[in-house]
């Protein structure tokens, strides 16, 4: 038995990283475990690079949250002293009707945020290399940009650490149990390496959830997603030319990308994807996968010969509605979950961590997650792809 703890927390990528980072610095005594050494390559927050946007596509309730994220950066930045978030503008781009074009500009009207719709001629001027396809439309979220993800990871992890948490990698959650009662009571919580005492537990484990959890009720379906990166051999595409981008070319089919910050032109596709053993997700980028990304960037982006460079697997974790879980465990008020990020969950994580350290304190957060609940969906809601 090791000695008692206040929170053990699971996982730690982004989102573990930043729930101990914050519940440290709020006083907490925190152990973090995770079998592998983060930033690592195997889970879902590497890739050199992660989107944050203000206004937000899939559902205007993620401003508010998206707002405070943009604060939490600056925050870490400013404590860690290294630069993460980058507002190099973002371009959205695709078919009037839409979700990406019609739900940033529904974000952009309800929360008053400045969006630019340049009409095709100044758009010509302003993205030259960029082409939409007659039916498609272009807005521009001023404030959009990019994330370092490795360093972001690092940078929470530093920061915890630096503020009084034990993080202890090669050590996996195996499971926990409600122990005593009343002033007393508490969690033991079972790890590869021995037992916890401890008073809540936060499962953070990504595409791992799922495995951990033991919630039926919980839908969680981990998907492997391949990001690719291309040298435009005939033209430069650092952050001061190209904004990140994202372009819905046909209903529902997204392709997205980054400018080159130092491995080339990031770009992968949102949908598609196949359901996967989160441990056997590595299997690398198939010739049709790279040709497939390389084509569509090739279509939107004709003024460059585009060469692949390298394709890196990743993985989303799918709820059915592509929202969060962001929730008390069913069957303990003490553990907290925090999963199914559904391909764009990294953006959020320092805003993320206050809510799950507000759940943890029985606090009312500031933002409320009722949407992001647990039980959401009724027994047969079709899920994954
Ligand atoms: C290709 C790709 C592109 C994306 N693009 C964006 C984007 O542009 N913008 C955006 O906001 N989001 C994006 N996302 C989504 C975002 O990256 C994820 O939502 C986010 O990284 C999820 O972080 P996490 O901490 O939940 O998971 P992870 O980073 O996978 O961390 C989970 C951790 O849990 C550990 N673990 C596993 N089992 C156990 C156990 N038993 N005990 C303890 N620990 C365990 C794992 O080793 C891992 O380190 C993208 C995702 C992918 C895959």
């Amino acid at each position: 038995m090791k000695r008692s703890v206040d929170v053990v927390v699971a996982g730690l990528g982004v989102v573990g990283s930043a729930v101990a980072d914050e519940l440290s610095r709020r006083g907490l005594r925190v152990v973090g475990v995770d079998p592998r050494v983060p930033p690592h390559r195997l889970g879902s927050s590497h890739g050199e690079t992660r989107m944050i946007r203000q206004a937000y596509s899939e559902e205007p309730l993620y401003v508010p949250l998206v707002l405070r994220a943009y604060q939490a950066w600056r925050d870490l930045e400013r404590r860690s002293g290294r630069r993460l978030l980058f507002e190099a503008g973002g371009l959205v781009g695709g078919i009037p009707d839409g979700e990406l074009v019609r739900g940033a500009e529904v974000s952009a009207r309800t929360y008053g945020l400045r969006l630019e719709r340049p009409d095709p001629e100044e758009a010509a001027e302003r993205y030259p290399f960029l082409r939409l396809g007659a039916d498609q439309h272009l807005v521009v979220d001023p404030r959009a940009g990019y994330l370092l993800a490795e360093t972001c990871v690092s940078a929470f992890l530093d920061q915890a650490r630096a503020a009084g948490a034990e993080l202890r990698t090669g050590e996996a959650l195996v499971g926990w149990t409600e122990q005593g009662s009343g002033d007393g009571a508490g969690l033991l919580v079972r790890t590869s390496a021995g037992t916890w005492p401890a008073g809540g537990l936060v499962l953070a484990a990504g595409a791992w959830t799922g495995r951990v959890a033991a919630a039926p009720a919980l839908r969680l379906q981990p998907v492997r997603m391949v990001q690719h990166w291309f040298r435009a051999e005939d033209a430069g595409f650092d952050p001061r030319t190209l904004p990140v981008f994202l372009i819905e070319y046909r209903a529902g089919k997204i392709l997205y990308g980054f400018p080159d910050v130092g491995s080339g032109v990031k770009a992968a596709f949102h949908h598609g994807g196949r359901p996967a053993d989160p441990d056997r997700a590595r299997a690398p980028a198939s010739r049709e996968e790279v040709a497939a990304v390389r084509e569509a960037l090739g279509r939107h982006f004709p003024s460059a010969r585009w060469r692949p460079v390298r394709s890196e697997p990743c993985l989303y974790t799918l709820t059915p509605d592509r929202h969060f879980v962001l929730d008390r465990h069913p069957a303990s008020r003490r553990v907290v979950v925090a999963a199914g990020f559904s391909g764009h969950g990294f953006k959020f994580a320092g805003a993320l961590a206050g809510i799950v350290a507000d759940l943890l304190a029985e606090r009312r957060p500031a933002f409320d997650p009722a949407p992001f609940r647990l039980r959401r969906f009724p027994p047969g809601t079709p899920g994954g792809r």
